[in-house]
């Protein structure tokens, strides 16, 4: 359920017409319902409302400092993987009691700047991570509060890239081995052990690989117990999928009631890390069609629907070989046609959709890229030098850009080329 509706053939977000959005800011642009957004956001952490809990939103899905403004004011945290994403959490206003650290390879520089701050929790994931993490506390004179990202080996069912939960994934400690890094942090003088935590992957449409680790995670937590280490928090990683095309993940309110029935009497406040689920199908990739054209070939025709957005706006296509509904922001009811939905950068790759059935469209129409709000922006780049996206947010009737259009002076900034001396 979204904001994004037809009201007289004209696409609108929330009570705001795409088209009256597109004339103010160009195209380009990211546009967001803050309604969305919202219900989004308290769909999931509604769920799990019986138990003691905190939904630290993952920044890297969709970063920008108002939209984790938003989730802070609705009372969620955040779950970070960078030192850049530190600097926005708090920048945004998330307390720093409510942000949880991830990552394979956070630096000592990282990890003191999150130590300074005060954040909640480090997910530690390999064993020479444990030693850093022990001299920059020591260094500061302070104890850092650490879980350990186990890696339980189950099979999230998802596309390859992002299914993180199998032993030959880089992530997490395998379970074999969790036990002695426990034991070890035990003896540290400045690692205060508080969690256990997993996450083995994203876009995941069914629940029982999540509850698969989680009792895998509840016998590793008794053999701590075993070992007199107690934990308080348990964090179980990212949310659910969404629906791109035809996908039927389950709905957040089961997916928090399969976990509450397996934690069943567990003593321990549960950490979410929710990203795709809540932003996913809150936002939308505008952009114009610049030119169509037919191709032909020998024995076939093909006709490409050339659009201002790219690859460098939105990866998903050509990384994953995503689906994105692609829909036009005013239906002219004509026939459709199958086409090819191209960017302009210089890589076959560089499509937003390949053979799909799209009304047909001409010059200066507006298509809407459905679905775009997570993992859009954020993995935007400036490739082949295009200034990255707006990004706009709506809220009822207003809108507000609440990241402008990068400029040409932004491609270069920082660059410099070098004063030689004359031979
Ligand atoms: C990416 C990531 C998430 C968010 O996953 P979604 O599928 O977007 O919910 C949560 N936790 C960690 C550690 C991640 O890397």
């Amino acid at each position: 359920m979204h904001h994004f509706h037809y009201l007289n053939n004209e696409l609108y977000c929330e009570e705001i017409p795409v088209r009256d959005i597109a004339r103010a800011v160009g195209t380009p642009f990211y546009l967001y319902s803050e309604a969305t957004l919202t219900r989004h956001f308290q769909a999931f952490d509604s769920g799990f409302a019986g138990m003691d809990h905190l939904t630290c939103f993952a920044v890297k899905a969709c970063s920008n400092i108002a939209v984790l403004n938003l989730f802070s004011g609705l009372g969620g945290g955040a779950d970070i993987v960078s030192g850049g994403e530190l600097f926005r959490a708090l920048r945004a206003g998330v307390p720093p009691q409510r942000i949880i650290y991830s990552g394979v390879g956070k630096t000592a520089a990282e990890m003191r700047e999150a130590l300074e701050a005060g954040i909640l929790m480090f997910n530690v994931e390999s064993p020479q991570e444990l030693d850093r993490l022990q001299a920059v506390a020591s260094g500061l004179g302070v104890e850092a509060p650490v879980a350990f990202r186990v890696n339980p080996d189950v099979d999230p069912q998802t596309h390859a890239y992002i299914s993180t939960g199998l032993a030959k994934n880089k992530f997490g400690i395998p379970v074999e081995d969790a036990l002695r890094e426990y034991v070890r942090a035990r003896s540290m003088s400045n690692i205060a052990i508080r969690g256990v935590s997993c996450h083995i992957g994203s876009q995941l449409t069914r629940i029982d690989p999540f509850i698969e680790a989680l009792g895998k995670l509840k016998k590793f937590i008794s053999l701590l117990e075993e070992r007199d280490i107690r934990i308080t928090c348990l964090d179980l990683g990212g949310g659910v999928g969404i629906t791109y095309a035809d996908e039927q993940p389950p709905h957040p309110h089961d997916y928090a009631r399969a976990i509450q029935k397996e934690l069943n009497s567990m003593q321990c406040r549960l950490i979410l890390e929710p990203g795709r689920v809540i932003v996913g199908n809150a936002g939308v990739l505008v952009t114009e069609v610049l030119y169509t054209k037919v191709n032909t070939g020998e024995d076939q025709e093909k006709r490409f629907v050339i659009v201002d957005a790219a690859m460098n706006d939105l990866t998903r296509p050509s990384l994953y070989g995503a689906y994105h509904e692609i829909r036009p922001v005013v239906d002219s009811g004509a026939p459709p046609q199958l086409v090819d939905i191209v960017g302009p950068i210089c890589e076959t790759g560089d499509f937003m959709a390949r053979d799909r059935l799209l009304p047909r469209v001409s010059q200066g129409e507006l298509l809407a890229i459905m679905s775009s709000g997570a993992y859009g922006f954020t993995m935007s780049s400036n490739y082949n030098s295009r200034p990255r996206a707006a990004e706009v947010l709506v809220s009822g009737g207003t809108f507000h850009v609440i990241r402008s259009r990068e400029t040409y002076a932004d491609l270069v900034r920082g660059e410099v080329i070098p004063v030689r001396e004359e031979p």
